[in-house]
């Protein structure tokens, strides 16, 4: 039979399908496999600092090493460099010289949550229970973090300069700690707050302990046990909290969702979501023509300010090693000219249409659970401000190479126009002079202790961020 002539219409206008459609059982299962791997990896890595533990362990077992032990420059060699246990960047060496650019993936690892105060510790007299008091981190909704089990997770350094890493609450049979709401017979008055108001940030106080301690010297027995306990434990003393880093974090393990199994739920996909995908493409990529990199920051959920955010020299330096690595006089303006000739997807998560909250989108601009990558060309609020808005050259650069690799992908928009707004990395790479646009699968709930993402685009993120490693010039 002769092939079915193209309509007009399948020739002239653009569709958007589900990326589930026509799937073969070997993708499938490979769908689901590598949503396996993906829910492993969340489980362990819950704050920056673990997911990046996590990173380069993987990263020594695929055969990355630390960039300063290279002494000369080979295609297909791969290297990485790590910022103060929170950011990293990995390469995987290629043909050409980076002075003629390389690919990048950029992500964040830090995630919305709440970070114990400096001196958090305290008893409350009349209801003799101890607590800790936080000050959350990024933008959260502040009563999603009531009744719900938490687990504490972090390093304290002892006065005597020792480190001591901290997590509780993973285990099956560890403790969790949690902060209770007011019931609801007792809420009138809270049910007149406005919702951002429901809990007040000075209420996000985590309920640790409840025993007295027999001393009958102790004014605060509930306190004094948790310092007797965290003192046998970790040889820590109150004062050594004023220095510490510590996060609360929802305790408990990524699952699958839906009746289909074909959505993953669990904290902090945004964005580790993008972060483990592109360390996968990385990790399974052959010697690529031009050198092909991944970078996680830290502190995007806070507008990316300290030395371990993308307004560090980090990136640039790691870039200007790679440079030096390949040729003899690497100066300022050859560092500057792979920075100009550089391709980079800032790979974060957009939010996916929420069928219960349809009316803050614009359905035809706004983007789909399980309808593939996303690539958002602006971001920014009321009028595009604060956004890298990428070109339109760049845009189909990428276009065409998630097409040639048969990547289903989707354009998306932040929410109705002046209905509110967002942005990330994509501003701040776009400073050194590199050609970015956000890319990165969608999500429900973003921000929220259970965010959740479909399996099939989690499967073509990684698909995409292969392709654009292997396929951008
Ligand atoms: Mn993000
Ligand atoms: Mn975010």
């Amino acid at each position: 039979m002769p092939a079915k002539k193209k309509s007009l219409e399948d020739k002239l206008i653009y569709k958007k399908e589900t990326a589930w459609k026509g799937l073969s059982k070997t993708n499938d299962k490979k769908v689901h496999d590598f949503a396996e791997k993906y829910k492993d990896f969340m489980n362990k890595g819950k704050t920056e600092r673990l997911f990046l533990a996590e990173t380069v362990k993987l990263a020594e077992k695929k055969g990355f090493k630390p960039i300063d032990k290279l002494k000369s420059y080979k295609p297909g060699t791969k290297v990485y460099s790590v910022n103060r246990e929170k950011a990293i960047c990995m390469a995987v060496l290629g043909k050409d010289s980076p002075v003629n650019g390389v690919n990048i993936v950029a992500s964040h690892i830090d995630s919305p949550r709440l970070d114990l105060k400096q001196n958090p510790l305290y008893e409350d007299k009349e209801t003799e229970t101890a607590l800790l008091r936080t000050h959350y981190y990024g933008g959260i909704k502040k009563y999603h973090w009531v009744t719900v089990p938490l687990s504490i997770h972090g390093v304290v350094m002892l006065g005597n300069g020792k480190k001591i890493e901290i997590a509780i609450g993973e285990n099956e049979d560890d403790p969790v700690i949690t902060i209770p709401d007011l019931l609801p017979h007792l809420s009138q008055a809270q049910a007149k707050r406005r919702v951002p108001d429901a809990i007040k940030a000075e209420e996000l106080n985590v309920l640790i302990a409840s025993r007295p301690l027999e001393d009958k010297d102790s004014k605060h027995k509930v306190k004094l046990w948790v310092m007797k306990y965290l003192n046998e434990k970790y040889g820590m003393v109150e004062e050594d909290f004023l220095a510490a880093e510590l996060e609360i974090v929802p305790a408990g393990k990524a699952r699958d969702v839906g009746l289909d199994r074909s959505m993953v739920g669990c904290y902090g996909q945004d964005d580790r979501i993008s972060a483990y995908t592109s360390l996968m493409a990385l990790c399974d990529m052959k010697t690529p023509k031009r050198t092909s990199m991944l970078v996680f920051f830290d502190k995007e959920e806070v507008g990316s300010e300290s030395n371990t955010s993308v307004q560090s020299m980090f990136l640039m330096d790691f870039i200007g090693d790679l440079v030096a690595l390949k040729e003899k006089n690497a100066g300022d303006r050859s560092v500057r000219k792979a920075l100009s000739r550089s391709k980079a997807l800032s790979s974060d998560v957009n939010a996916a249409v929420n069928p219960n909250f349809k009316s803050v989108h614009e359905m035809q601009n706004a983007s789909k659970l399980g309808h593939g990558i996303v690539v958002t060309k602006f971001t920014g609020h009321r009028g595009k401000a604060g956004a890298n808005d990428a070109h339109a050259e760049y845009v189909n650069q990428v276009r065409q190479v998630f097409n040639k690799a048969k990547i289903p992908w989707q354009i998306g928009e932040l929410g109705k126009v002046d209905l509110g707004g967002g942005g990330t990395v994509a501003k701040f790479m776009a400073r050194l002079n590199m050609d970015v646009v956000d890319s990165g699968p969608a999500l429900l709930g973003m921000h929220s202790p259970f965010e959740v993402a479909s399996k099939i685009d989690l499967w073509y993120t990684y698909k995409g961020y292969l392709a654009f490693y292997e396929g951008m010039e």
